[in-house]
């Protein structure tokens, strides 16, 4: 058995086979990760000044405008050799990749989400299999978040392992110390992947204000703690240094090709393939190996941000956390509705905050460093309904790529719009207004939530041409599981990672 890739979705998948006692060789592409910015950390531990990280001022912030993601500069570097040499590319879509172990969740905000079965195609009796794959993946994790009537996810707040969630900065709760309104988005605590207390050999957060710039201490979940136990495991040979190229159908089983760092390939022959490299990544290889010619559907979660002034935070001595995650998940009701979170801008790069100012970069960094401390940033998805985006593949490289052809559906915009104002007036009725000309929608892939390419066979897919089984297995390619985000039917306007993790231990559960 050969396990591919070394992200949430395959330590999802590896901690099943260890569990479960199975023998598997592990290739990752990249190397172990080791975050670019520890040596940044001052003696006291605090993050670097804000006034260090204004606009433009850090090579890190090259590309800060693409994405409403609230993101750090520890994350330019890490993204450099996938930015180097995209598997997915289009001049519409903007694909973010990260080799090394852990991937793209050593960048990640760490909201966690459970879907319902429907959004998972579940089939008549699997939710207990799914719903025992989540519970175990959130045991793994450790989660933070609200509990029993305070929280809003079926599955998380009833886990009995919840932590309690961390205090919030004085503009969120002054936000969410005020009574509901009817009309407008929910407001809620959100579930985390960071520990309040010490679980699994790791620390609760220390609340050194260093979140977004990669928690070394394991407070914040990132899959490379994982791959740092699981290789340990004698049922595991894990190899970093192997980037997979190529996957082969033979008669026994698969021929799996792989650079190694010399640029050297190397072959090895294997029954059973699990393929977790991501969706772009795998979808590349899957399609090439099932030598499909047509485009199929990439699905993402279409993106947008405000910025918003909390009046009765202005001029009062601002009580910081210490921690700079998501501090508020917001919703509107209903399946089809948009969500999101909201950050204080304490621990944030200014710049994060200053890019949403219709003003010059030094207008914008003076009313930046003015407001910050009563401001609040908000992001928000769609569901993957108000994505449009294709992707076929390019053979003409020494390795399978994709093209894509990102687009948003003709009224995403409209109706990304439509879900802040109902945040807004939520947020009116607390004292709390959006700031003139600060939303924005992001353009296709900057969501960096990408999932549904090779879909589960269910009633939503139906009539697509190619889906997979319950197994994530292609037509003519038993034994091939794609387990990541491909597989997923939907994506929910909610964080997709929890979901593609309980499907990738799912999986191979089954198999078991
Ligand atoms: C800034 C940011 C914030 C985010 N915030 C959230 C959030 O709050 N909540 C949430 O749910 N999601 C969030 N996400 C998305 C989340 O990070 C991804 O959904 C998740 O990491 C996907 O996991 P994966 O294992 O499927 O893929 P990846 O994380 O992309 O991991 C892929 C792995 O496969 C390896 N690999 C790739 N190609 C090959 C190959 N050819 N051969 C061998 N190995 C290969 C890579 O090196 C990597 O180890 C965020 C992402 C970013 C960048």
């Amino acid at each position: 058995m050969i396990l591919i890739g070394a992200g949430p979705s395959a330590v999802a998948s590896a901690r099943a086979l260890v569990d479960s006692g199975r023998d598997f060789l592990w290739l990752e592409a990249g190397s172990e990760t080791t975050l670019p910015l520890r040596d940044r950390l001052d003696a006291t531990g605090a993050g670097p000044a804000l006034t260090d990280l204004m606009v433009g001022s850090h090579p890190a912030f090259g590309s800060a405008e693409e994405s409403p993601k609230l993101r750090a500069p520890a994350l330019a570097s890490l993204m450099a050799g996938y930015d180097a040499d995209p598997v997915g590319d289009g001049e519409s879509f903007r694909s973010v990749g990260l080799y090394g172990t852990g991937g793209l969740s050593n960048a990640w905000g760490t909201m966690v989400r459970s879907y319902s079965a429907d959004d998972l195609g579940a089939g008549d009796g699997e939710w207990p299999d799914y719903e025992a794959s989540y519970r175990s993946m959130a045991d793994m994790i450790g989660i933070s978040g609200p509990a029993g009537q305070d929280g809003d996810d079926p599955i998380l707040r009833t886990l009995p392992g919840l932590m309690a969630p961390l205090p919030v900065d004085a503009p969120a709760g002054h936000v969410l110390g005020q009574r509901a309104p009817k009309t407008g988005a929910q407001l809620y605590r959100p579930y985390q992947a960071v520990l309040t207390a010490a679980h699994a050999g790791r620390p609760g957060c220390d609340r050194r204000l260093a979140c977004l710039w990669g928690c070394d201490r394991g407070s914040a979940w990132s899959a490379r703690f994982e791959v740092a136990r699981l290789k340990q495991s004698p049922h595991a040979d894990f190899r970093p240094h192997h980037r997979v190229v190529g996957i082969a159908k033979t008669p026994s089983g698969y021929t799996v090709r792989a650079e190694v760092d010399s640029g050297s390939i190397v072959s090895f022959e294997t029954e059973r393939v699990i393929l977790a490299a991501g969706t772009i990544q795998s979808t590349a290889l899957a399609l090439d190996c099932a030598g499909h010619e047509g485009d199929v559907p990439l699905l993402t979660t279409p993106s947008f941000a405000a910025a918003y002034y909390v009046l009765p935070a202005f001029g009062r001595t601002a009580r910081r956390s210490g921690y700079s995650m998501a501090q508020i998940s917001w919703n509107e009701p209903g399946d089809a509705g948009g969500s999101g979170a909201l950050y204080t801008t304490d621990g944030l790069p200014l710049s994060e905050l200053a890019i949403h100012f219709p003003l010059s970069r030094r207008g914008s960094w003076r009313l930046g460093t003015l407001l910050a401390p009563a401001i609040l940033v908000s992001n928000g998805f769609l569901p993957s309904e108000w994505s449009r985006n294709r992707a076929a593949l390019s053979r003409n490289q020494r390795a399978p790529r994709l093209r894509i052809a990102g687009a948003h559906a003709a009224d995403a915009d409209a109706r990304a719009r439509q879900a802040q104002t109902a945040l807004s007036r939520t947020l009116r009725s607390r004292h709390t207004y959006e700031l003139p000309m600060s939303f924005k929608v992001g353009r296709p892939g900057t969501d960096i939530h990408y999932g549904g390419t090779l879909p589960r066979a269910c009633a939503r897919t139906a009539g697509l041409p190619l889906t997979t089984d319950g197994l994530g297995q292609l037509p003519g390619l038993s034994g091939l599981h794609v387990v990541d985000g491909s597989v997923l039917p939907r994506l929910t306007a909610h964080h997709p990672t929890l979901s593609m993790m309980a499907n990738a231990h799912r999986i191979p559960r089954q198999l078991a």
